[in-house]
């Protein structure tokens, strides 16, 4: 068919192209499809979703989707890896494709907070049952888990209190009962430490089974993309959360998936920069009369920080922590400490270039009251990557205008 005997318009949309071969470039090409062209009706019909070694449809995977999977599992150490449209709905994924009617999932006290709606919803709702327990004890672990427990979910640290619990201790007590386990490794992103060598010997002889990672946070690093990966080493695991995945018509974009590559090679050096102002400024906070506990895991006689020490040698860390503003200030005062802030944004979420600050009522998400976190009302901080002089001078003057 040439285009002269076509209508222009058919032209236009038949015009040929090939992907370039022989263009190299620092960075990777976009592949944008939901359609994905056979050469043929055999190669129609002989094409399975289970494989990557080619394509059937944009939802189950394009080069650019492979090409993330492949770098994500590169940076945890995994070997097969599902995208999902938001750290949740990668928590989502793992949940729906492990649990049926009638199991139990192990949810960790301090877990992030949307797991366990999740849990208290959706899965609840389809007789699904789950049960907090303490991360900071290993054998209220090893005492919840039962004939129906599928599943533990693991966070290191806890989400907003950063207590950082004996991991390795906890995969063990799942595995001699023969529990999956799922980490949520949002805050460690692959850096801090390896969720599948845990035992940090290079053998893999410990290590979790599945790995989330809210992408939306170091990853992607700029406050403005929301994904998230499931990643595992074991085919067959894989397989029974590729075909939920699937069946839910989980997906992402592509030109998020192509912010996230574009971000992933500073990542490490990111990660280290947040970290940096942080601990100094976390040290800082700790000097300060009105903030009675300061809950960074690095900082000695934080909750778990003889745990962090020998997990995250040599000694890396998120750009997160928490301070415990003492209780004889009002929660109006609290607040007003929060809006006196001039560079600390007020918002959800970490991982991007801006300083950002949330206070959490921690009594409505923690029942009874965290053992190691004084009494107090708790303000989570995340350091992006500013100047460290002058995110300290920002809390010295709302410190002075709020809080004196
Ligand atoms: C942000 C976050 C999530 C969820 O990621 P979204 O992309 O915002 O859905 C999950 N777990 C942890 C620990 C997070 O910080």
């Amino acid at each position: 068919m040439s285009s002269s005997q076509i209508d222009p318009v058919t032209a236009l949309i038949h015009h040929p192209y090939a992907p370039p071969a022989g263009f190299a470039a620092p960075q990777p090409g976009t592949f944008k499809a939901s359609t994905v062209i056979f050469p043929n009706v055999a190669a129609m019909r002989a094409r399975n979703w289970k494989e990557k070694s080619g394509y059937t449809y944009g939802l189950h995977g394009t080069p650019s989707t492979f090409l993330l999977e492949e770098r994500l599992c590169a940076l945890e150490g995994g070997l097969q890896c599902l995208l999902a449209p938001s750290g949740l709905a990668a928590i989502a994924t793992v949940a729906l494709g492990l649990l049926r009617t009638g199991d139990e999932v192990l949810i960790p006290d301090n877990a992030y907070g949307p797991n366990k709606a999740l849990a208290e919803g959706e899965l609840a709702a389809w007789g699904i049952t789950h049960r907090l327990y303490d991360a900071m004890d290993p054998a209220d672990l090893a005492a919840r888990i039962s004939a129906r427990t599928r599943l533990v979910w693991l966070e290191a640290p806890g989400s907003v209190t950063m207590e950082f619990p004996d991991l390795p201790e906890l995969v063990r007590v799942c595995r001699a009962r023969g529990v999956t386990t799922a980490l949520d490794n949002t805050w460690g992103a692959g850096l801090a430490f390896q969720p599948f060598d845990l035992g940090g010997d290079g053998t893999r002889g410990l290590g979790v089974d599945i790995s989330v990672h809210a992408l939306t946070k170091y990853p992607s690093g700029g406050g403005d993309v929301l994904m998230g990966s499931v990643i595992t080493r074991d085919e067959a695991l894989h397989l029974k959360l590729k075909l939920s995945h699937m069946r839910l018509g989980v997906g992402v974009g592509a030109n998020d998936v192509e912010a996230v590559l574009r971000s992933l090679p500073s990542m490490a050096l990111r990660y280290r920069a947040h970290d940096a102002v942080a601990r100094e400024l976390a040290l800082w906070c700790a000097q300060q009369p009105p903030f009675v506990q300061v809950l960074h895991p690095a900082l000695p006689g934080a909750p778990g920080h003889d745990h962090w020490r020998h997990l995250c040698a040599p000694g890396l860390a998120a750009g997160l922590f928490s301070v415990i503003i003492d209780p004889r200030f009002t929660s109006s005062q609290v607040d007003a400490f929060c809006d006196a802030l001039r560079l600390f944004k007020l918002g959800y979420s970490w991982g991007g270039p801006m300083s950002l600050v949330v206070p959490y009522d921690l009594a409505s998400m923690r029942n009874p009251w965290p053992a190691r976190v004084r009494r107090g009302t708790l303000v989570r901080f995340s350091i992006g990557l500013e100047n460290a002089a002058d995110l300290r001078d920002d809390l010295q003057q709302a410190l002075r205008a709020a809080l004196a």
